[in-house]
């Protein structure tokens, strides 16, 4: 990091965080601190925000119902279109009376196998549990809302170097030159702003290359239809056309930054499908690999990381956007509230403290399905026992749990089991539900029995904390609720509030 940028940078305005890459996590973000009256720019490399691996089939993801549930708390989720067009490759794959709605590892698990009366108080509610998504889509979404709320957003710049100081950061781009009070990173996997900035990023090396292509094939039907896993490897035809696959090459062929010919992806695919099938010709070609690593701290100093750029894993079992966008739901409030001098002691470490083993949990997810993937008798070995539990109904249903993210809980301590969870979409007799009440931003302290006193204590936190009382159609046995801005239950009460513990609970979470 050079230290003579800040004043190279001294003419340009100083605004409150600098968010360096336009990706769906950066996007998001931007919202969210812009939602909260932050200035934020936001610096992009692309001059184009979309390429074609970003749009369907290619860009499909699956969103995990914390997804879904902050997108609806934002009112986004109606903007986005795709999942009614289209069904989930995982929800519309249907064998015999039963319909898939995951996989692990490729191991499909279903509906009427899956128990959600285990999850009463982590049951969200707003919609299906799981839904897919397009890349292009999200981020047309995302940066339209970015931009409603104000966000700068500057393409063709691409952040070569950082500095900070204890006032602030310098981000450079070539000749230009911009100052913020905070930086967030959010710029990939292969992030600069981790680099420049010395976050260490530890973790295991690749096991394979993965391939998406996009191919002409002389004799489609010598693939077999869905996701093969065989003794060299996996392979899918997603879409005709459409073929990715996972060769156990320790990750040599990325890492060579050869190439793609048709003639590779053909050799790969013959090699893994045990076919001479032939590759006419090779329209689109990408490589990733399963390496798995993550910024031992989220922050460093003025500057933060979210999404890729903070950690990296195999896409299998689709979880990256999901940690990314969660990141972005988390930071946003904490550092609005520590701009605006709100923030109670240690909000802002507390995204660390949060998140990281959030990001730890989705990588040894990753790591296990590769490791029962590997094409070698124990693994194949272990793979037909996964089978067996996941057919179990106890067995989909932590899949569910876990691939759904059901189980997603910060532990903040509290008496009630809903306290780190996301908050139930509470639907009120009026109609109104929850995730309305957060469209602002806000923390809200829902009041199920009506009790005049909490809107005062609700009323000392100027305006941070919106009050909303009225009967539930179901309060699962709940009176009083306090929510995070990012829909995080942070305290809980049955029968009458304890005054001092819900006191406590709000000082800890907004300062007054
Ligand atoms: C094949 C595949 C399938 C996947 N499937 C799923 C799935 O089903 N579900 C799921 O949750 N996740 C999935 N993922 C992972 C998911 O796509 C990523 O985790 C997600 O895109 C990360 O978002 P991000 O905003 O952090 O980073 P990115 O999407 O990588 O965005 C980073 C942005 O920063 C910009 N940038 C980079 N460097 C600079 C710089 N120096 N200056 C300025 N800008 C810069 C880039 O141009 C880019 O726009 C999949 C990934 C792959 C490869």
């Amino acid at each position: 990091m050079h230290r003579n940028l800040m004043n190279e940078a001294k003419n340009s305005p100083l605004y409150d965080v600098i968010v360096v890459g336009a990706g769906p996590v950066g996007l998001f973000l931007s919202g969210e601190l812009a939602l909260a009256k932050c200035p934020v720019l936001l610096l992009e490399k692309a001059t184009e925000p979309h390429s074609p691996l970003k749009q369907f089939p290619f860009g499909i993801r699956g969103l995990s119902a914390p997804t879904i549930e902050a997108l609806d708390r934002r009112g986004l989720l109606d903007e986005l279109e795709v999942h009614r067009r289209l069904k989930s490759p995982h929800m519309n794959a249907v064998e015999g009376e039963r319909r898939q709605v995951g996989h692990f590892a490729g191991i499909p698990f279903h509906d009427g196998e899956v128990d959600p009366s285990k999850w009463k108080f982590r049951l969200p509610s707003s919609t299906r549990p799981s839904l897919v998504s397009e890349m292009a889509e999200m981020e047309t979404v995302l940066g339209r809302h970015a931009e409603a709320l104000g966000v700068e957003i500057r393409r063709g710049l691409a952040v070569d170097d950082v500095s900070q100081t204890e006032d602030g950061v310098t981000v450079k781009s070539g000749p230009h030159s911009f100052r913020g009070q905070w930086l967030i990173g959010c710029d990939g996997a292969r992030s600069v702003i981790r680099k420049a900035a010395g976050f260490e990023f530890v973790g295991t090396e690749p096991e394979f290359t993965g391939y998406s292509t996009k191919v002409d094939l002389a004799d489609p039907q010598k693939l077999r239809a869905g996701r093969n896993v065989t003794p060299q490897g996996m392979y899918l035809q997603s879409q005709p056309g459409y073929v990715i696959m996972q060769d156990f090459d320790g990750g040599a062929f990325h890492h060579s930054e050869k190439a793609i010919t048709r003639e590779h992806v053909q050799e790969v695919l013959r090699r893994i499908s045990n076919t001479d099938v032939t590759v006419n010709a090779l329209a689109i070609a990408t490589t990733w690999t399963d390496r798995a690593r993550q910024a031992t701290s989220y922050r460093n100093g003025r500057i933060l990381l979210a999404g890729d750029a903070a950690h990296i894993h195999s896409p299998l079992g689709g979880q990256g956007l999901n940690l990314g966008l969660g990141d972005a739901m988390n930071l946003g409030w904490k550092l609005a509230a520590t701009i605006q001098n709100k923030a109670p002691d240690g909000l802002l470490d507390s995204y660390h403290t949060e998140r990281h083993p959030i990001g730890a949990q989705v990588l040894d997810w990753s790591r296990a399905q590769v490791a029962i993937m590997r094409p070698e008798p124990s693994a194949r070995a272990l793979h037909a026992i996964v089978r067996d539990l996941m057919d179990t109904r106890d067995g989909a249903t932590y899949m569910a749990e876990r691939v759904w993210g059901i189980s997603l809980h910060y532990p903040l301590g509290g008496d009630h089991p809903l306290v780190g969870c996301s908050v139930p979409n509470f639907e009120f007799e009026n109609g109104t539900r929850t995730n309305e009440l957060m469209r602002h931003g806000h923390g809200v302290l829902l009041d199920f029995d009506g009790n005049g006193s909490l809107e005062t204590w609700a009323g000392e936190f100027g305006g941070r904390i919106r009050y909303a009382s009225d009967r539930v159609k179901e309060s699962l046995g709940l009176s009083t609720v306090l929510v995070r801005p990012d829909g995080v239950v942070a305290w809980a009460s049955v029968g009458g509030p304890n005054e001092q513990s819900m006191k406590q609970a709000m000082a800890a979470w907004f300062a007054q």
